[in-house]
């Protein structure tokens, strides 16, 4: 696709920002749609002009106005997509013209068949259809809910469109259909924008202080590979549904940042994302900075940010279904709404003059009217450009990248993942996973010949040559991070915008083979309600019914058995029964009718296979304790702690926030969760009561006293479990006989977001059930040297031999030989410390075994398990 410069198009653009908005009483009859009396402006409507410095319109009300447009205009329609994490509505608006809107139906079915490469179209077939067809524009808002300036703009640009009939605006109702996002979190909108009315008038920060998303916060756009929160799922599935050929994703940078920055995006560019995806993006970027230069709006990058295309977390699937992701990030302003100054008076943003920021920023203050001004700018403009190339859009980006997933890349033809994996439940998952991001999974009915390797029936295939296929192979090859992401051959290395892998298989602990030349007699398609376990039989009187501790499902299964009273007892040897033997940390739970309705209803969420025996096995055991009570430690505002609140929520955990006023009395907790993020000023000095009213008492500080307090409960018996970064906090705290030894200097040693592998002792209770070797999620995690002989070691990583096993690591021999997980004594009590970022995100699921077992091991009892079940 050309880059054309849309001279004309930008000057109505460029004077519509400030002077052409027509407002009902304007006599401009002959450009004003005949809607336009009845809608009136954001200004009469909100009482004050879309970005007026200090006022931010709730969200409701902005629904509100959406609607009323929807009802006046015939050229935009409302809708309700979803229900949000914490219940309330996901709208969308769809803006074209009344033509498109009334043939939306068969603009959208000609858009997937172009799209589809099975469709079998020419290329003069599929350029037939795209100059019949209108192409789907998506329009996004306020994923991250502190950045507050693009919805107003997007306001006024919904008003614009709705009200005025200019060449200008007729060309883009008629050429594109415009899917319109108001917000990409409606949760975070509630939070931040309520709050910040609230406390006006107050001497409270004006800045919501805690996750403006229930569970991850500004992770909310992380969440491209395991789509855990309904909110990724509603985008993914309104993609799959309307099939844009733009992403049109509109953020907020920092105070300091670029005034707006535009692609061309920077390095590094993974192997599975298209050139026409990403070159059309960075064109359309270029063009967004080529009309601030024509209208005079200063401090434009380009670029230099965002070398987001090496792993999907950020970027998402849209791209493998030929979007071009086009971002734009304006900086932000004070406190969400109000003016902000550096204080030393000197301009915010680049100084100094480059190709990549053609025209610095010289005024000393930045406002929220400049976000909004620079946001109508990169939406007229990148609106205007793709309408005028619509055609060609339709054609290049549905059509011909599509076309590509159907021919050999140079990967593998197929991903094998072999019957008989140890974690049936990670099989499921992966399947379910797929099944969200429109991946097609076949099922063996008989054996599966690749090379000389040969695969038992029931293994499933996953085919890179589908329409997903670039997707697959980019989260399930293994990452070898680009030597040549470097501006020249002598430049430093650029380091990954996020993490360095995305490696599904080793998060989530499964092995998977790629191959070519797969053959197989007969295969069936499957999704993840496919994925089975064997019928739970029924244990006699005196028997028992045994889960093996190799699933990390298995959470599922305690916290579901101890919700309804069942004893839950963990071998702490292997045993044999039925002639199969069962590793330490094998569940037994007795045969009652209780035990046995609780494991077909959890068998069936997670594929895990019951055992039924006539015995109880005569085997030493932990008994865990009844209705274990977790404390989660989190921190205000925390993205870890907001994830294990999920993954809490998710498994069904008995589990409570801890709050500043419970340091006084913890007795009630049996094991305490310190979430990664959570160092000792966050607990002792916590939220300062000045600047947050009485809601988040619970994240106040605790002092020393409720410091020395956490210590001593630990001390008097508690179970303290800390993971990561909050390993050394539990250091600290308890003065554990362990020490970092990982250099902290980036030269030296650098694992950013990658896989390493471990060493994991399956005898040792806090990693039972885990593989003897596998690898963890490591980002510059602490590791540890062990100073007390006494101290159980459970995981350490390799004393030699190759450490990293996806992503990026330099100096990662640094790690070699110290230990990862350690359970130690702490007077009664015990503290279980895991360095590696085990529960970043969620993602690396399979050590969340590690976690389960820490938590409920500590409170747990020694028994012997046939005498405790007989009684
Ligand atoms: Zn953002």
């Amino acid at each position: 696709m050309s880059v054309k410069r849309a001279l004309t198009g930008f000057a109505v653009t460029a004077l519509a920002a400030t002077a052409l908005v027509i407002t009902p009483g304007d006599n401009q009859a002959s450009t004003a749609d005949a809607a336009a009396e009845d809608i009136p402006a954001p200004e009469e409507f909100f009482g004050f002009p879309m970005g007026t410095t200090g006022k931010l319109a709730p969200f409701e009300e902005i629904k509100d106005y959406f609607e009323l447009v929807a009802e006046e205009s015939d050229s935009v329609e409302y809708e309700v997509a979803g229900t949000t994490t914490l219940g309330h509505e996901y709208p969308i608006l769809r803006v074209s013209s009344a033509e498109n809107l009334a043939r939306l139906d068969e603009i959208l079915e000609t858009n997937e068949k172009l799209a589809d490469p099975r469709s079998g179209l020419s290329e003069s077939q599929a350029r037939a259809l795209a100059e019949q067809s209108v192409p789907v524009y998506y329009l996004e808002a306020t994923l991250h809910s502190s950045e507050v300036g693009n919805l107003p703009a997007l306001v006024d640009v919904i008003h614009r469109l709705s009200t005025e009939r200019s060449e200008y605006v007729q060309n883009i109702l008629d050429n594109l259909v415009i899917l319109v996002v108001p917000s990409a979190n409606p949760d975070g909108q509630h939070l931040m924008i309520d709050y910040f009315n609230e406390t006006a008038g107050t001497d409270y920060a004006r800045t919501y202080p805690d996750l403006y998303h229930n569970y991850v916060g500004h992770d909310n756009n992380r969440d491209w590979i395991f789509f855990t929160q309904e909110e990724s799922r509603i985008r993914t599935r309104l993609e799959q549904q309307y099939r844009p050929v733009v992403l049109h994703f509109m953020h907020q940078a920092g105070t300091n940042s670029p005034r707006m920055w535009v692609p061309p995006f920077d390095e590094p560019l993974g192997p599975n994302v298209d050139s026409i995806a990403i070159s059309a993006s960075n064109a359309l970027g270029a063009e967004v900075a080529n009309a601030a230069a024509e209208a005079g709006l200063p401090g434009v990058s380009t670029d230099d940010a965002y070398g987001i295309f090496w792993n999907a977390d950020v970027f998402g699937t849209g791209p493998h279904r030929g979007a071009s992701l086009f971002l734009h990030e304006i900086a932000s302003v004070r406190d969400l709404a109000l003016p902000f100054s550096n204080p030393d008076g000197t301009p915010p943003g680049a100084r100094d003059r480059s190709m990549r920021t053609f025209d610095p920023y010289t005024e000393a203050t930045w406002t929220l009217e400049q976000i909004v001004e620079y946001a109508k700018l990169s939406m007229y403009t990148a609106l205007d450009s793709v309408a005028k190339d619509a055609d060609d859009w339709l054609y290049n980006n549905l059509y011909q990248v599509n076309q590509k997933s159907m021919e050999p890349d140079g990967g593998p033809e197929t991903y094998i993942v072999p019957a008989g994996q140890r974690d049936p439940f990670a099989v499921k998952q992966l399947v379910e996973i797929f099944d969200i991001a429109g991946v097609e999974v076949e099922r063996a009915l008989s054996t599966v010949r690749a090379g000389r390797q040969t695969y038992p029936a029931g293994s499933l295939l996953i085919h890179t040559q589908q329409p997903m296929g670039s997707w697959v192979e980019q989260v399930l090859e293994v990452d070898q991070y680009p030597d040549a992401a470097r501006k020249c051959a002598d430049c430093p290395l650029i380091m990954p915008y996020s993490e360095t892998t995305d490696n599904l298989p080793m998060l989530l602990g499964l092995t998977v083979q790629p191959a070519d030349d797969a053959r197989v007699a007969r295969t069936e398609r499957v999704s993840a309600e496919d994925i089975t376990a064997p019928a739970v039989g029924t244990a006699p009187d005196g028997g028992a019914y045994l889960v093996e501790p190799t699933s990390y499902g298995l959470t599922h299964v305690i916290a579901r058995l101890q919700e309804n009273d069942v004893p839950v007892l963990r071998a702490t040897e292997a045993f044999q029964a039925g002639g199969t033997t069962y590793d330490p940390g094998t569940v037994i739970v007795p045969a009652t009718t209780a035990a046995h309705d609780t494991l077909v209803e959890v068998s069936e969420l997670t594929a895990l296979p019951v055992a039924a025996t006539p015995t109880v096995p005569a085997v030493a055991a932990l008994e865990l304790k009844a209705d274990t009570t977790i404390g989660l430690i989190r921190g205000a505002n925390n993205m870890p702690g907001g994830w294990l609140m999920w993954l809490a929520d998710t498994y069904g955990l008995n589990y409570e926030v801890v709050e500043a006023d419970d340091y006084a009395d913890l007795s009630r907790f049996d094991t305490i969760l310190v979430a990664p993020g959570v160092t000792k000023d966050r607990i002792v000095t916590g939220l300062n009561p000045a600047l947050y009213p009485e809601e988040f008492h619970w994240a106040r500080g605790v002092g020393e006293v409720g410091w020395q307090a956490l210590a001593s409960w630990v001390g008097d018996g508690g179970n303290l479990v800390a993971v990561g970064t909050a390993a050394e906090t539990a250091r600290e705290l308890l003065g554990l006989p362990i020490t970092n030894a990982t250099p902290g200097d980036r030269d030296t040693f650098n694992a950013p977001g990658t896989l390493i592998n471990a060493q994991f002792d399956p005898a040792a209770p806090a990693t039972w059930g885990m593989p003897a070797q596998w690898p963890v999620w490591f980002y510059n995690s602490p590791a540890y040297r062990v100073d007390d002989p006494a101290a159980a070691v459970a995981s350490t990583y390799p004393g030699s031999g190759e450490l990293l096993a996806s992503g990026y690591a330099h100096g990662q021999a640094a790690l070699q030989g110290l230990a990862n997980v350690v359970t130690l004594d702490v007077g009664e009590g015990q503290a279980t410390v895991a360095g590696a970022d085990i529960t970043f995100r969620s993602w690396p699921r399979a050590a969340w075994t590690i976690v389960s077992n820490a938590l409920y091991n500590g409170p747990a009892t020694t028994v012997e398990a046939a005498a405790r079940l007989a009684q």
